[in-house]
């Protein structure tokens, strides 16, 4: 049976007293909504460890002012019934009160790598992911934390915070899980109206089209973006917040294709704001 907790003061006593027992726990952060890229982190999760804790909660401190919190779909019952289902041990999901009481003076910044891509687009968003990371790290208690690839940069911030803290933590990454025809799946997908539906294929498919000019030999980054973003704008209602051809591991600008490259989208689909990314090895 999976044990619901909302609580962190119950959190940290089951946490430590399994850990205690010599179990092994994997934690899963999520904002719930569940689709099959959430189940999929769980099932790695289950895969690589003994506990399976998911975590549900839509971090306010990750929106900025005109982003949508308030909007942002949730259905705690349905996401409950999904990670029971995957044989999820204990679900943790606090209230926005037990979370940030209000004497809270303390936040987590990495520095360079949050400089580029959504950072610049989303202000003080990475700030408000690490901080919110690092407490539910500090609650649960995990040996695994798993993130998917899906939200790039955040693995790689998440990374690089493990990494400067000396979190004793195994941070893993899962392949961005997609739908039948490509599409990256995400709880804004739901925002979708038909025809953005429709539109929303670009992202996927423009990352397809970099992928295949890198293997026909282009390696200037300006014809990929060009090309990129005809193929995006080729699309109705979408609006482009940023096309980034980038070092893969520093997420700093490239001129020239070279080692290991991120080809990183963030689209406005109608009013929704969608992000996509592939790697691309340049052989
Ligand atoms: P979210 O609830 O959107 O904050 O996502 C929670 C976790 O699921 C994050 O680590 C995301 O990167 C990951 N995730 C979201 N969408 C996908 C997907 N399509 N495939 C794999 N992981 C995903």
């Amino acid at each position: 049976m999976m044990e619901v907790v909302n609580t962190i003061a119950v959190m940290q006593e089951r946490c430590e007293s399994l850990r205690l027992s010599g179990k092994r726990i994997a934690l899963v952060p999520t904002m719930g909504f569940f689709h099959e890229g959430h189940l999929e982190l769980m099932r790695i999760g289950r895969e690589l460890s003994d506990i399976v804790v998911v975590s549900i909660f839509v971090n306010p401190t990750q929106f900025g002012p005109n982003e949508d919190f308030e909007s942002y779909p949730r259905d705690m019952e349905s996401d409950l019934a999904k990670a029971e289902k995957r044989n999820v041990d204990l679900a943790f999901a606090p209230s926005v009160d037990e979370m940030y009481p209000g004497d809270s003076q303390t936040k987590i910044m990495v520095e360079k790598v949050t400089k580029h891509l959504c950072g610049l687009s989303r202000p003080g968003h990475f700030n408000g992911v690490t901080t919110v990371v690092a407490k539910l790290f500090n609650i649960a208690k995990p040996h695994i934390a798993i993130f998917g690839e899906k939200d790039y940069q955040q693995l790689t911030v998440i990374r690089r915070m493990a990494k400067d803290l000396d979190m004793d933590i195994r941070i893993v990454g899962v392949p961005t899980f997609r739908e039948p025809d490509g599409l990256a799946m995400s709880s804004r997908n739901s925002y979708l109206n038909t025809d953005e539906r429709v539109s929303a294929l670009s992202l996927n498919k423009s990352l397809d089209f970099a992928e295949d000019l890198c293997k026909q030999g282009e390696r200037e980054v300006f014809k990929i973006r060009e090309a990129v973003e005809a193929l995006i704008l080729s699309h109705p209602h979408t609006a482009i917040d940023y096309i980034n051809i980038c070092d893969s591991h520093t997420l700093e600008d490239l001129e020239t294709l070279e080692k290991e490259v991120l080809v990183a989208l963030a689209v406005k689909v109608g009013k929704t704001r969608l992000i996509d990314n592939r790697v691309i090895t340049i052989g």
